[in-house]
């Protein structure tokens, strides 16, 4: 298993996490900001639990991201 997080507020909405791991974020329309699909959110930190199936694209966001606010980790 790998866990994915997101500090969702420093978002800029640029769409590249989206782009790179499109079965696991996507935009929202209500603030411009991508949602971690399925994530559950504490203290501003949304976090996922998912296979290692899904690794690469999101190492790949996660290096894309212009911000730096996505984390992989392998558990
Ligand atoms: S790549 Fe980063 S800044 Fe861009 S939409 Fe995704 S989380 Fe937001």
């Amino acid at each position: 298993m790998i866990t994915i997080t997101q500090q969702r507020a420093r978002c800029i909405g640029c769409n590249y996490c989206v782009e790179a791991a499109p079965h696991r974020w996507r935009m929202s329309k209500r603030d411009g900001r991508s949602v971690l699909i399925d994530a559950k959110e504490r203290r501003g930190f949304w976090t996922v639990k998912v296979t290692e199936e899904e690794l690469a694209a999101n190492e790949k966001a996660a290096q894309l991201c212009p911000v730096k606010i996505i984390t992989v980790k392998q558990l």
